[in-house]
């Protein structure tokens, strides 16, 4: 169902005048891009007309077209109403059972998006996208096994390089996951290497039960998906994360050093979750925020220090810019300079909360969806540039602005 099966014959139609009128209007406004318009234009004609199969397919086709336009304007209740409305109209169809996982996926209804796609595979066993999503909801889910099953199967038909790197990435998880048990809390579906002695495990389910009430109040965000966590040995997590600073990293997943802690790291324990948590929530409300904003309010919602963090900036000499600290902060081999990125951008936060309150935090990362990057979306917030504010906080640090 690509584009409507209206043609010129209209004039033609048995239908009547008016019908075949508000449906040359519906044409017009679905070539023109107007699907809310479209759909309201074809569903006058359908309900005069309720026998015609050629406009029944096209209040269906347009109905499709504005669920996926609701989809790209995260406005995710809406496009499922309406990809319900075109199931009812149309019946059932690959692309809509697609579309209805996907809306479920990027809503973070991961369970809803099964039955879904099942009926998909159904009726399609090799649908590309519907088995790279299966495998994406599997492996979001800690299922690492049915995710590598879902995407061997299509590996080589898609030619996809980003499916290819995941399905990489996955089975080099299912090796090490080899000796792993899991269980569930709540929120949190938990696999830990047998090598972690307990009750660390314990404590990290608990923790993070107490980060899904704490910061998910702070940022207003509740997943109702289950959240995968694991738990490596210190020696795994520092080959996997690559630098030897991190305890702890969000890639879809919450990934963990804990084994051999001493005690204070693990009283550290709870805002270490806390910060990956932030990630998850940071990352439900945008998908597109950049390294420097992920760990600056991930500090910021951790409770770490401001004050300690603004004297290691002052004594140090000269401090990154925020715009080239990268995609990752993994990407910073050494620690003194990770410590440094961590500190500017945890600053750079406080002071934004400080003079506009954490709410706008909140406005920024869900504009961050709309805008061109972080910078327009931020102009659009807080009516000022980042330049300028950081230049501000440099001075503030005796810095060169
Ligand atoms: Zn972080």
């Amino acid at each position: 169902m690509r584009g409507l099966l209206l043609l010129s014959c209209l004039s033609a139609l048995a239908w009547g005048q008016t019908a075949s009128e508000w449906a040359a209007r519906g044409r017009s406004a679905y070539e023109a891009e107007d699907y809310g318009e479209a759909v309201f234009l074809f569903r006058k004609a359908h309900r005069l007309a309720p026998d015609h199969k050629l406009l029944r397919t096209n209040l269906a086709t347009s109905l499709l077209a504005l669920a996926r336009q609701q989809l790209d304007a995260f406005d995710f209740r809406a496009a499922r109403l309406t990809a319900l409305e075109a199931v009812e109209v149309g019946g059932e169809n690959a692309p809509l059972l697609y579309l209805l996982a996907l809306i479920s996926v990027k809503a973070s209804e991961d369970e809803r998006a099964r039955p879904w796609l099942n009926k998909l595979l159904e009726l399609e066993p090799l649908h590309l996208r519907g088995l790279e999503l299966l495998g994406y909801i599997e492996y979001r889910g800690n299922r690492t096994a049915a995710a590598v099953d879902a995407w061997r199967r299509i590996a080589e038909e898609s030619r996809s390089e980003k499916l290819l790197r995941l399905l990489r990435k996955a089975e080099k998880d299912l090796a090490i996951e080899q000796g792993f048990h899991g269980w569930e809390t709540t929120h949190f579906n938990i696999r830990s290497d047998d090598a972690v002695a307990d009750p660390l495990p314990k404590l990290v389910g608990d923790a993070l039960e107490d980060a899904y009430t704490s910061v998910g109040y702070r940022l207003g965000v509740y997943p109702e998906r289950t959240i995968s966590v694991l738990i490596y040995t210190s020696e795994t997590f520092e080959e996997l994360a690559n630098v030897d600073w991190a305890r702890g990293m969000y890639d879809g997943k919450i990934r963990l050093a804990v084994g051999g802690l001493d005690e204070e790291q693990r009283n550290d324990l709870a805002a270490l979750l806390r910060h990956e948590y932030a990630h998850v929530l940071i990352h439900e409300l945008s998908a597109r925020v950049p390294a420097w904003v992920h760990e600056g309010l991930a500090t910021w919602l951790d409770g770490s220090s401001v004050v300690a963090a603004q004297e290691r900036l002052r004594a140090a000499g000269e401090l990154p810019r925020l715009a080239a600290l990268g995609r990752s902060f993994t990407n910073i081999k050494s620690a003194r300079q990770a410590r440094l990125a961590y500190d500017l951008s945890l600053c750079f936060v406080e002071r934004l909360s400080d003079s506009w309150g954490e709410v706008r935090l909140v406005d920024w990362l869900r504009a961050m969806n709309q805008a061109d990057d972080a910078e327009a979306a931020f102009e659009e917030i807080f009516a000022t540039s980042v330049a300028d504010e950081e230049g501000k906080l440099r001075k503030e640090l005796g810095k060169e602005p």
